[in-house]
């Protein structure tokens, strides 16, 4: 009791290298059983334990379960180096080239399996601002413990014994319902400022109150989230928005100040009424699917975030004498355009989201052909489901997408007698006169 009395003391002296005690907490105070875990990741940690290695299911899984929230992944640790966890295990494979994991195959399942990693110390190497660039050696379990990144995420679960390794106090802070960065948040922000994020996300998730001393810095640090590769603020922004919980998180980013450096044009979305309402609903209705276990599409997400950017864009094109349909074109690559430098939307989902919006006009087209050729486009689904939600924001009438819904089930006789009559005679349309509105766009003019 003493000693790690003393060891704790002088593991909050900063001038020293922190050993970490651990404490070992039994499962009447965590509550988890060995059951409560996959059927693979509990395989692998007992056979990587029958040839002599520690191994323990690590981070996110351990703290949902004590929440009480079911587990995206089970990952485990272990103190094996790669190719001894792959001797234990015929299915595997090491993947990663600069730190390596193992994916062990049991059943169905992929386990992912991490060798503990070291503490850097001085030698890391950074950017400029203090960016950790590499994070790839290996270490003793304590060390694997001061690197991660909140107390709650830092918590070793044996299947074996069922106890928890905890050397950060995480499981009291999971009780106490705080999320507390390991170490000096400032510090840990500078290394790597998506933890601030993971912060905002966390905690939203998880029903969290982040501790004052993580809170406090993340004003002024949000700033550093700018030199952070694109392609991993895309990721971070995909997990957030899909997190199930995306609507506190977006409201609490923004009180944190932090959405300026990531979604460039959210506070002006957040700025205007009616854009507001269609974020708002947009989120809400991903957070109910992501809670009910459904799909949901990232280009559909991204779509609706930047919808009345697009559609601010087009009116200024409009007004510019442009025609509405090459308008809106010009509009969807300017907005995709201003936020590839923050946001590396991959190619394929930009794709995906100019097609949600090209939909909409087309939507608007009910005579003749063009709605039996709009309900064979592979992206209809997106398109449609977007009209709902720009209807329900009251952008547009309710009237065009309560129509859309009875005509993808009406049979070919209901069909034809719901077409509406063509505007006019194509052959007699003047075609490169300008045109302020369609019959379909005046709605959202209004
Ligand atoms: P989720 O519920 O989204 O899976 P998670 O905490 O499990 O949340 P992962 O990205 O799966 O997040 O990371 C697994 C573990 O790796 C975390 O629990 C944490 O211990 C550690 N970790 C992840 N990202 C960081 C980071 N940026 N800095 C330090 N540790 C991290
Ligand atoms: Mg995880």
């Amino acid at each position: 009791m003493i000693r790690k009395l003393i060891s704790r003391v002088l593991g909050r002296n900063k001038n020293q290298k922190a050993t970490p005690s651990q404490a070992l907490i039994a499962t009447a105070s965590h509550g988890i059983r060995r059951n409560h875990i996959s059927p693979g990741s509990r395989r692998v940690c007992e056979a990587l334990q029958e040839h002599g290695h520690k191994a323990y299911i690590v981070g996110g899984a351990v703290r949902d379960l004590m929440i009480g929230q079911q587990p995206k992944d089970f990952d485990v640790a272990t103190d094996a180096t790669p190719e001894q966890i792959r001797r234990c295990f015929r299915r595997s494979r090491i993947i990663g080239r600069r730190f390596q994991i193992v994916h062990v195959y049991q059943g169905q399942e992929v386990v992912e399996v991490t060798t503990f990693r070291g503490d850097l110390g001085s030698n890391a190497k950074t950017d400029v601002h203090g960016r950790v660039l590499h994070d790839n050696v290996f270490g003793s379990q304590a060390e694997d413990a001061t690197r991660r990144d909140f107390t709650v995420n830092a918590l070793y679960f044996d299947p074996t014994t069922e106890t928890i390794i905890d050397y950060h106090h995480g499981v009291a802070d999971i009780k106490q319902r705080t999320l507390r960065v390991i170490g000096d948040p400032k510090k840990r922000y500078r290394e790597d400022p998506v933890r601030m994020l993971r912060a905002v996300r966390l905690a939203a998730k998880l029903g969290l109150i982040i501790d004052p001393a993580a809170r406090e810095p993340i004003r002024t640090m949000a700033g550093l989230l700018e030199n952070v590769p694109a392609a991993r603020l895309f990721d971070e922004m995909l997990k957030l928005l899909t997190s199930g919980h995306a609507l506190n998180c977006l409201l609490q980013l923004r009180e944190e100040g932090l959405h300026h450096g990531l979604l460039p044009l959210l506070d002006v979305i957040f700025e205007q009424p009616l854009g507001e309402k269609f974020v708002m609903l947009a989120l809400e209705n991903t957070d109910r699917r992501v809670r009910c276990g459904k799909p949901v599409s990232p280009a559909f997400l991204f779509a609706t975030l930047l919808w009345h950017q697009v559609l601010a864009q087009r009116e200024k094109h409009q007004s510019g004498g442009e025609h509405p349909i090459p308008a809106l074109h010009l509009a969807m690559d300017e907005v995709l355009d201003s936020q590839a430098e923050k946001l590396a939307i991959t190619r394929r989902i930009a794709g995906d989201i100019k097609e949600i919006w090209a939909l909409q006009p087309r939507l608007e087209q009910r005579s003749g052909k063009r709605p039996y050729a709009v309900l064979e486009n592979p992206r209809f689904r997106a398109g449609y489901d977007f009209l709902l939600l720009r209807a329900e924001a009251g952008e547009i009438d309710n009237e065009l997408g309560a129509w859309w819904t009875e005509f993808q089930q009406a049979d070919g006789e209901r069909r034809a007698t719901m077409l509406l009559p063509a505007e006019k005679p194509a052959r007699k349309r003047r075609r490169r006169k300008p045109r302020h509105t369609t019959a379909g766009e005046t709605a959202v003019a209004e």
